[in-house]
C-alpha cells in the first residue's frame, strides 16, 4: 500500500513529509503523495540527494525526480501548526541520513535503529544522545514502534 492511500486511510491532511534518507524503500511512495497533497511540503536532508555512490540512494533519487523539496542541513526547527519538528543529522546507515525530533518528544529515527522485545538498538551516537531524553515514542523506520505515552497524532 502506498504511502498517499494509507495517510488517506487514516483519514489525515498531511501538513509536511520528511525524508530521512533516500534509499529507494523509503522514498517510492513520495511522488504518488506529493500529487495527492499538493500543499504538503517536502522536507529532506540537503547533500543525501548527492550521495549517488549508494545504489539504494541513486534508484531513490531516481524515483523521486522532479519533487521539489525543502533542503534541511541538520539543526532546523521546522514549525507546522502546533508541532516542532527538529532535523537532527545523524550519519551511520547513510551519509546524511536525517532523524526527527517532533514536539521534544516523539524521535523519528528511520533506518538508526531498531527495536526489538521493548528494547532500542542503535548504534548512531547522535541517536543515542537523543535517547537520553524522555521520550514518548521512538520509530524507526522499520519493524515495531516504542510507545511509552499515548500519543495523538491529529493537531
Ligand atoms: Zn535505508
Amino acid at each position: 500500500m502506498g504511502v498517499a492511500r494509507r495517510v488517506e486511510e487514516l483519514g489525515f491532511t498531511p501538513l509536511a513529509m520528511f525524508v530521512k534518507h533516500f534509499h529507494f524503500n523509503h522514498v517510492a511512495g513520495l511522488r504518488g503523495f506529493t500529487r495527492r497533497f499538493r500543499d504538503a511540503r517536502v522536507y529532506a536532508p540537503r547533500r543525501e540527494k548527492l550521495d549517488l555512490l549508494d545504489p539504494n540512494t541513486a534508484l531513490g533519487v531516481l524515483l523521486v525526480r522532479g519533487v521539489q523539496t525543502l533542503e534541511l542541513r541538520g539543526g532546523e526547527v521546522v514549525e507546522l501548526g502546533p508541532f516542532k519538528v527538529l532535523a537532527v543529522r545523524a550519519g551511520g546507515h547513510t551519509r546524511h541520513h536525517t532523524c526527527y525530533l517532533v514536539n521534544d518528544a516523539v524521535l523519528v529515527t528511520g533506518d538508526l535503529a531498531a527495536v526489538r522485545g521493548g528494547e532500542i538498538i542503535t548504534r548512531s551516537r547522535e541517536v543515542g544522545e537523543m535517547l537520553k531524553r524522555r521520550l514518548a515514542a521512538i520509530l524507526p523506520g522499520h519493524g515495531e514502534w516504542l510507545i511509552r505515552q499515548p500519543l495523538s497524532l491529529k493537531a
